[in-house]
C-alpha cells in the first residue's frame, strides 16, 4: 500500500468505526482492542467486546517537504520512527518504549530527552481527528470550533474520545548521536548543571540536542548529553549482551546510530529487565534477542500480577509484602535537590531516571497544568518498596503524591494513584474537564478521568 492510499482508505475506516461504536450495547464498558499497552494499572479483564481499532495503527503519509506526518492514532512509535527515519526525519519527541502509541502519548502524555527543547509529544500535534464519546468524528485544531477539545485532550486518557488520526511535526536527524556522560557528585550540582545546559543548549562549548540523566545513588548522578553527528569513530551496540544503563557510569563518550539512540532504553525497559532475570549473563545468552523488548517484559509483569506469583513467592519465603512504586513525576528544577533528598531517604529506589522538560506552548494545557516558561525535571522510578508490618499498600505512593504537590510538581496518571476526588479535581482542573465531558460525552459513554485513573475502572 502506498503512503497516499493509506490516507485514502482512512475515511472508510472512520465510518466503520463509528458504526461499530454506536452498535456497542449501552451500559457496557468501552475499551480499545489493542495488542499492546504501557499503562501500569492492571484492570481485571471485563470480557466486554473491544473496539477493533486495527485500521488506525499505521503511518498514513509522510510529507518530507513540509516536515509533517499523518499518523493513525494507534500507531506505535516503533512504526512511526521506522517510517520517518526513512526520510531522515523523526517526531519531535520519541518516548522510549517501542510500543507506546502516538495516541497514547498524546492522551496519556509522554516525554524524552528532546523535551527540554521540544516540550511534550502533544505539543507537536497540528490537528487531531477524534471519535468523541458521543460518537461524532471531529477534527480538532488550535484554531477551529473544537479548539477546547484540542487543548483538553492531553491527559484525558481516552475519557473524552479516541484520536484516530494525528498530523504531527517532524524534525531532521543526522545518522548518529554522540553521547557524553557527565558525572555529578550531588543533586544540587546536578540541578544547576541541568538548568545551565537547558538554557544554553550546549556544554563545554559543544551543542546539546538530547539530555537525560540517571541517578545511581546520592553521590552518583550522571547527565547524558547527546548531539547529532554525521560521522563517528565507532558505534556501540546495546541490543544484545551489552546493557546500556551499565555503560553510563563507566564511559565518558559513546556513539550510537540515531535508531539505536532512540531505542536505547527499550531493550532493558530502562533497567527494569533486571527484576525478570534478563540481565543475568546465562539467561541473557539464552533469551532470544528479538524478545529483549519492553513489551515482552510488560506482558510478563502483567501475568505475574494476574496470578500473584511474586506475592506468593515472598510469602513462602517469609518476607514482607512490597508496594509497587512505578511513577513519573515532574518537579520544578529548583526543587529537584529537595525532592531527591526526600526520595533517597524515604523511598530508597535506584536507579532513578531524570529528564528535563519545558513546554513549547506559551499557554497551559488545561488537564495537566504545567506552567509555561518553567523548567521541570521528570523523575521516573519503577520498582517496589518493602512494607513494614501494618503499613497498607499505597503508603509510599501516597507519600510521594503529597511531596510532589508540596513542591509544586505534577504526577503522570499512567500508573496507580491514591488522590481523593477533591484533591484530584483540584490538581487536574476539574472545571475544564467537566465542561469538555458535557460537550463531547454528555451521556458518560466513556468513564470519567477520576474513575479511570484512580478507581482503575
Ligand atoms: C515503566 C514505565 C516507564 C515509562 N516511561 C515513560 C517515559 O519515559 N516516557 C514516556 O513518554 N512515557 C513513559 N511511560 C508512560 C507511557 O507513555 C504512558 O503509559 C502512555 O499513555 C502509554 O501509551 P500507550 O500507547 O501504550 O497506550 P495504552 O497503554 O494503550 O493507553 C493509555 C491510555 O490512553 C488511552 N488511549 C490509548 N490510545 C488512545 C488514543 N488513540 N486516543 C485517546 N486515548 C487513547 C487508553 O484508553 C488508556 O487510557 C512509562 C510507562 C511505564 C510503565
Amino acid at each position: 500500500m502506498s503512503e497516499r492510499s493509506g490516507l485514502d482508505g482512512h475515511g472508510a475506516a472512520v465510518a466503520a468505526l463509528r458504526e461499530a461504536y454506536s452498535a456497542l450495547p449501552q451500559g457496557t464498558p468501552v475499551r480499545l482492542a489493542k495488542p499492546t499497552s504501557n499503562l501500569f494499572r492492571f484492570r481485571a479483564p471485563t470480557g466486554a467486546p473491544g473496539l477493533d481499532v486495527s485500521h488506525f495503527g499505521s503511518v498514513l503519509h509522510v510529507d518530507a517537504e513540509a516536515g509533517t506526518a499523518d499518523v493513525g492514532g494507534m500507531t506505535t512509535y516503533e512504526r512511526l520512527v521506522h517510517a520517518t527515519l526513512a526520510h531522515g526525519l523523526m517526531p519531535l519527541v520519541v518516548p522510549q518504549l517501542k510500543t507506546i502509541t502516538l495516541g497514547g502519548a498524546v492522551a496519556g502524555l509522554g516525554i524524552e530527552s528532546t523535551s527540554f527543547r521540544n516540550g511534550l509529544p502533544h505539543e507537536s500535534v497540528l490537528e487531531a481527528e477524534i471519535l468523541t464519546g458521543d460518537g461524532r468524528a471531529v477534527l480538532a485544531r488550535e484554531d477551529n470550533d473544537h479548539a477546547e477539545l484540542f487543548r483538553g485532550f492531553p491527559n484525558s486518557y481516552g475519557t473524552l474520545g479516541y484520536s484516530l488520526r494525528l498530523r504531527i511535526q517532524l524534525e531532521q536527524v543526522r545518522p548518529y548521536v554522540r553521547l557524553r556522560h557527565v558525572p555529578l557528585v550531588n543533586a544540587a550540582e546536578c540541578a544547576a548543571t541541568l538548568s545551565e545546559i537547558c538554557a544554553s543548549r550546549s556544554y563545554a562549548g559543544q551543542p546539546v540536542d538530547f539530555i537525560d540523566g540517571t541517578v545511581f545513588g546520592v553521590e552518583r548522578n550522571v547527565l547524558t548529553l547527546g548531539d547529532f553527528v554525521s560521522e563517528v569513530p565507532y558505534t556501540s551496540d546495546y541490543t544484545g549482551m551489552g546493557i546500556y544503563y551499565r555503560s553510563i557510569p563507566v564511559r565518558q563518550t559513546d556513539y550510537l546510530t540515531i535508531h539505536d539512540y532512540l531505542w536505547r532504553w527499550d531493550t532493558d525497559w530502562f533497567w527494569c529487565s533486571r527484576a525478570l532475570g534478563a540481565q543475568h549473563p546465562i539467561v541473557r545468552r539464552l533469551w532470544p534477542k528479538r524478545y529483549l523488548r519492553s513489551d515482552v517484559y510488560r506482558k510478563l509483569v502483567s501475568l505475574d500480577r494476574r496470578y500473584g506469583l511474586s506475592d506468593r513467592a515472598l510469602r513462602l519465603r517469609g518476607l514482607s509484602a512490597v508496594e509497587p512504586v512505578i511513577q513519573d513525576v515532574e518537579i520544578p528544577v529548583e526543587k529537584l535537590a529537595e525532592f531527591l533528598e526526600f526520595f533517597h531517604t524515604e523511598i530508597g529506589i535506584s536507579p532513578v531516571w531524570l529528564c528535563p522538560l519545558r513546554l513549547r506552548s506559551e499557554t497551559m494545557w488545561p488537564l495537566y497544568p504545567l506552567a509555561p516558561d518553567t523548567l521541570y525535571v521528570n523523575v521516573g522510578f519503577w520498582a517496589t518498596v518493602p512494607l513494614a508490618d501494618g503499613e497498607p499498600n499505597g503508603t509510599y505512593n501516597r507519600l510521594i503524591e503529597r511531596t510532589v504537590t508540596e513542591l509544586g510538581g505534577h504526577k503522570s496518571l499512567y500508573s496507580t494513584s491514591y488522590y481523593s476526588p477533591e484533591e484530584f479535581w483540584r490538581l487536574y482542573n476539574g472545571d475544564a474537564y467537566r465542561r469538555l465531558k458535557k460537550e463531547y460525552d454528555p451521556d458518560g459513554r466513556l468513564p470519567d478521568l477520576y474513575a479511570k485513573c484512580v478507581r482503575e475502572r
